[in-house]
């Protein structure tokens, strides 16, 4: 059957927003947070020295949300997702958790998200986390298939080429030269005015720019 609605699906950290906990890292000081899955290729190993550190700092869930808080979407996201959700159903899919994206989400007004979960105590201890499922932004591609939607979806990352690859068409966005050179199948663009380029071109529909 025929695709007949069009879904923009996003990578969040790098696409809309900073990487959160480099940026956290920044504002807070903490050195040692700066570590990312290229210092740490085992994301499991990463998350739990993570929460390790933010334990030694003494940092509940309230005291990272208010840091969070004060960090901001990268220039021009806030305008690009309203053209966005002018043109397409959008969808953001990440790696991140909810309880962190939350008070960026509300910059950007609070978009659809799929992502993580954290579990926090009462008194607001982070103490676990919770991966929804594995390879979770290719099965969201696949799962969008089986509602009949055409995807069209933009990350800047490793973690986004399977999504990439999954979708009716997929896009590099401010992506690092490496995996430019590694992926030379999807389009590579920077900045959000060669992205919206990119989304009418990979569109089946006639937009308007
Ligand atoms: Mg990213």
């Amino acid at each position: 059957m025929e695709k007949c609605v069009e879904l923009a699906c996003l990578d969040l950290e790098g696409v809309l927003i900073p990487e959160i906990w480099i940026a956290f890292a920044e504002k807070t000081g903490i050195e040692e947070l700066k570590a990312t899955t290229r210092d740490i290729p085992d994301y499991d190993v990463l998350m739990k020295q993570r929460l390790a550190i933010l334990k030694a700092h003494d940092l509940g869930l309230n005291e990272i949300q208010e840091v969070i808080a004060t960090l901001s979407p990268l220039p021009g996201a806030g305008e690009f997702i309203d053209w966005l959700r002018e043109r397409f159903q959008v969808v953001i899919l990440s790696d991140t958790f909810y309880e962190f994206a939350q008070p960026l989400m509300r910059q950007l007004g609070f978009p659809t998200l799929l992502c993580h979960k954290l579990e926090v105590s009462e008194s607001g201890e982070i103490t676990d986390y919770r991966l929804r499922q594995k390879d979770p932004k290719r099965t969201s591609i696949k799962a969008f298939h089986s509602l009949n939607y055409r995807c069209i979806a933009a990350g800047d990352s490793y973690n986004d080429t399977t999504m990439l690859k999954e979708a009716d068409a997929g896009i590099l966005f401010n992506a690092p030269d490496n995996v430019i050179a590694e992926f030379p199948e999807f389009p590579a663009v920077r900045g959000y005015d060669a992205l919206k380029a990119e989304f009418l071109k990979a569109s089946e529909r006639k937009l308007a720019p």
